[in-house]
């Protein structure tokens, strides 16, 4: 059955791609962003869809729209975007939760929350469980992005128990593929575009930290199937890939699969970067009968031939 879906952050990297599969699907797509990272170049494909519509707005205000789904994605995601202005960044999470949420009560929509495995902090629990608490700084230059998104995900859980309303909560982590932003400042655009462009590729630190990859599109699966999934299920579900990989074996990576000349440099390591981090996905395994499909090298080629034609 057709739905009429809020998708917040719409005009970003990975809500973009969202609005494609739920318009695919046959449902009615409310595109809301204030375009602070996101493009209209990543929507511009839909702007004909008489099913699409667009929304310059931010969520820290109030939002008056009748709807039958909300997913939650509107917030910057790099580092770099997020520190640029700390304060808006909470205030995105948090009065953006409220407002969100504040709209989900009156309308009675289900609403999924795009949390994300920064409230795992720098773990030492490894790979990290979804029952595990988390080490996060209170007051780095990461907080503005982990506490805002940990508060959120309180806001949620009492919106829940309080108000009954529908609540979905994801944690995803690293995620990567075509429509991120050639200037984002994550690590895998980061790579690819210094790789392309011959340019010096910069690790911080050591490159001994890991991360774990998924490509957009499995994450975008996952995020529907949580959205459909059992009434009682609110998570949260940790959304992610499993293969874990050092920073120097991702820079190695791309440079072999672009074939660059580029050098490897070292560069100083951020405050409060976290060391390792892989999801353990056994719950969205077997709640969702999900799991990811598509492999690092695999995605990253994906992401090569996109960034080519950028360039
Ligand atoms: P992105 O920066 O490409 O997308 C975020 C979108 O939100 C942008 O279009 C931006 O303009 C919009 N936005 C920001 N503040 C807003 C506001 N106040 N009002 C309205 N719109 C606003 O990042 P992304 O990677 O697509 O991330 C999408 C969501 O997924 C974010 O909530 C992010 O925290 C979460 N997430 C992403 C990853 C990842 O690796 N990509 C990992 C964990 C969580
Ligand atoms: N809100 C909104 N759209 C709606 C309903 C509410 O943006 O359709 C906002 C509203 O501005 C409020 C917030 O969501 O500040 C929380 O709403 P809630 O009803 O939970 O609380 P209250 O209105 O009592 O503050
Ligand atoms: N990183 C790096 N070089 C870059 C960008 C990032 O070595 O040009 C490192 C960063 O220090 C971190 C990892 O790559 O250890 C992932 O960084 P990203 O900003 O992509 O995501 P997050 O730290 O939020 O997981």
């Amino acid at each position: 059955m057709s739905k009429k879906i809020l998708v917040t952050g719409g005009a970003g990297f990975l809500g973009s791609h969202l609005c494609d599969k739920l318009l695919a699907a046959g449902n009615d797509v409310l595109c809301v962003d204030n375009f602070f990272t996101g493009r209209k170049e990543n929507i511009l494909h839909l702007l004909a869809n008489p099913r699409f519509e667009l929304m310059r707005h931010d969520v820290t205000f109030p939002l008056y729209v009748e709807v039958d789904q909300i997913y939650n994605l509107a917030c910057p995601a790099s580092p770099v975007h997020y520190q640029f202005d700390p304060v808006q960044t909470t205030k995105t999470s948090v009065h953006g939760a409220i407002n969100m949420l504040g709209l989900a009560k009156r309308v009675r929509a289900r609403i999924l929350q795009a949390s994300t495995s920064e409230v795992y902090g720098d773990p030492e629990i490894h790979p990290q469980t979804e029952d595990y608490w988390g080490r996060v700084n209170p007051i780095g230059i990461r907080s503005c992005y982990d506490e805002g998104k940990r508060c959120a995900e309180t806001l949620f859980f009492d919106y829940w128990r309080q108000h009954k309303v529908e609540i979905k909560v994801v944690r995803i982590f690293n995620t990567y593929g075509p429509r991120m932003h050639p200037n984002d400042g994550r690590v895998v655009s980061n790579f690819i575009v210094q790789a392309l462009k011959g340019e010096n590729i910069t690790i911080y630190g050591q490159g001994t930290q890991t991360r774990s990859f998924c490509y957009a599109d499995d994450l975008v699966d996952a995020m529907i199937g949580m959205m459909g999934s059992d009434k009682d299920l609110t998570g949260p579900v940790n959304i992610g890939n499993p293969g874990e990989f050092t920073m120097l074996e991702l820079a190695n990576m791309v440079i072999r699969l672009t074939g660059s000349k580029s050098q490897i440099i070292f560069m100083p390591l951020p405050q409060d970067d976290p060391k390792q981090r892989r999801p353990d996905i056994s719950l969205a395994k077997s709640k969702l009968g999900w799991e990811p499909k598509i492999q690092l090298e695999d995605g990253l080629k994906e992401t090569i031939r996109y960034f080519k034609n950028k360039i």
